[in-house]
């Protein structure tokens, strides 16, 4: 097989990228889907089992209310219908760390189908269709040890550990994903990161893709452009950071890209995603009639939400993320572009909770994608990780409001603070940044600027105001810009007579 791979661009120039992603979520209960154990992360290895997620004989699952009550919240969060009755199946397939030899999980009847949401990429606004959201139990976790890798090939012995097992999950699956070809990898991104900000608005999950309480399968394929029949699929399995999932994608177009267009086929395969090196590796092949042998659970009974029970869940749904940028945007008075802004420089966030200090939205903008944007750009960090966080910018700008400093000194209490110097206050008295707002300081430098520049004094005189900005200015540099311009003004006139 030819490891050859083509450029993004020579890719899209021949082929339509079509997408489906599959996200895993683990919910936060207290306990597991089936059983009561906890589900505390990081416990030593099998301290979080019973016979019933070990999948003993004879023991009896019994389904944990709160996980269904999360799943609808998801559901209807995602615009999608709530089953009026639907039940798990078993889905069977041996892998040494799932101990019953099969998972319970939905086939045909999720509890959540027919769905929609929105992201925003660049400023525009695209639609995903959701196919289905469905209820099931994680597995637990194997660990190759002696190995160069970490995969059980070259490994010398494997570790089990259950305390995972039985875990509540929620899969949520989309329907074939088709955006213009160029931003399809940021769509992808784009989405789980919007799952991330939903799930966490509901507070359903930890949502921790470090940890794996988020993780995402990208299926990528490509089609002839123009043509209208879907192409053979790999789906790269358990992506686990936002910008990992953009680059999969990538990798996987440029990729089936070359094997296509050398007259080759792409398998349909799961592939494995390598962060290290950015590629992806052949997994297992994988075809559409895989047989689980789903069959209903005969140790369950079915779920059957009542209309009621919905309706009160969805009266708890917190404002959806696209509904909320326009209002945000309609209280701020923002313009499209200044609200294209904030949202693509991720200072939605950080400007709402600037605002809820009391800070002009205007103002709290201002710092959020300026001075403090440019400082993240800089050393290539997110606004949110500076270490300056809504309090400091409300802090400086109260400062500006009492005319304690302006612009130009909060910026540099902004620079102060960035450099980890301290507090705002630390940082004015260790700089020296006070605003001189002392009026027989300000005067004396204005009688100096007077002696200094007697032509421009005699300017004024002669009947044009407007040459005093030129005594402003060199009030200004004598003060070395710590006063007040307006104060300036105020008494340079009040001195002059205009
Ligand atoms: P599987 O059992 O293989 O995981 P699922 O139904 O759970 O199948 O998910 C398949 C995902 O792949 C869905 O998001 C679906 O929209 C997407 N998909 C199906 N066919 C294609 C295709 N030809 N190209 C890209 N994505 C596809
Ligand atoms: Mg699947
Ligand atoms: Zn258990």
């Amino acid at each position: 097989m030819t490891a050859e791979v083509f450029a993004i661009e020579d890719a899209l120039a021949s082929y339509d990228p079509v997408m489906g992603l599959e996200v895993h979520v683990e919910l936060n209960t207290k306990s597991k889907m089936f059983c009561g154990c906890p589900t505390e992360f990081g416990a030593p290895p099998n301290t979080q089992t019973c016979p019933v997620c070990l999948g003993l004989p004879g023991a009896l699952p019994v389904v944990n209310a709160r996980a269904v009550e999360s799943a609808i919240k998801i559901g209807l969060a995602l615009n999608c219908e709530i089953a009026q009755w639907c039940r798990f199946a078993r889905k069977n397939y041996f892998y040494p760390d799932m101990p019953k030899n099969f998972q319970t999980s939905q086939y045909d009847e999720p509890i959540a189908f027919n769905g929609w949401t929105e992201v925003v990429v660049d400023g525009e606004t695209y639609r995903i269709e959701i196919e289905r959201a469905h209820m099931e139990e994680d597995t637990g976790k194997s660990t190759h040890v002696g190995g160069a890798t970490g995969r059980i090939h070259g490994a010398s012995h494997s570790l089990v550990d259950y305390n995972r097992a039985g875990i509540p999950l929620i899969e949520i699956v989309t329907k074939t994903i088709e955006v213009p070809p160029a931003k399809a990898a940021a769509v992808a991104r784009a989405y789980v990161s919007m799952l991330r900000d939903l799930l966490l608005a509901l507070d359903v999950s930890d949502v921790r893709m470090d940890q794996g309480s988020l993780r995402c399968d990208a299926n990528v394929s490509l089609k002839p452009k123009g043509s209208s029949v879907l192409g053979t699929r790999t789906e790269t399995k358990n992506v686990n950071s936002f910008r990992s999932v953009e680059r999969a994608v990538t990798y996987e177009i440029t990729r089936q890209a070359a094997v296509l267009a050398s007259g080759g086929k792409v398998v349909q395969e799961t592939r494995h995603w390598h962060e290290d090196t950015g590629i992806t590796t052949s997994g297992r092949e994988k075809s559409d009639a895989e047989d689980y042998r789903y069959f209903p659970e005969p140790d369950l009974v079915p779920v059957a939400p009542s209309r009621e029970w919905v309706e009160e869940l969805r009266a708890t749904l917190p404002e959806a993320p696209s509904t909320r940028r326009v209002r945000l945007q309609e209280e701020w008075g923002f313009t499209d572009l200044e609200m294209r802004d904030v949202v693509n420089g991720g200072a939605l966030e950080l400007v709402v909770g600037t605002v809820e200090l009391g800070v002009t939205p205007a103002a709290a903008k201002k710092w959020w994608l300026g001075e403090l944007a440019r400082a993240a750009n800089e050393s290539g960090q997110a606004l949110g990780e500076l270490g300056v966080g809504a309090a400091e910018v409300a802090e400086v700008q109260k400062l500006v409001d009492t005319g304690a400093l302006n612009d130009k000194l909060a910026r540099q209490v902004f620079d102060g603070l960035v450099k980890g110097e301290g507090t705002p206050a630390q940082i004015i008295e260790a700089r020296g940044l006070a605003l001189v707002s002392d009026d027989s300081a300000l005067l004396e430098a204005i009688d100096r600027a007077i002696a200094a520049n007697p032509a421009v004094v005699e300017k004024v005189n002669s009947g044009k105001p407007a040459a005093a900005g030129a005594l402003i200015g060199a009030v200004m540099k004598d003060m070395r810009g710590q006063a007040d311009a307006a104060k300036v003004r105020e008494l340079l006139n009040a001195k002059l007579g205009i």
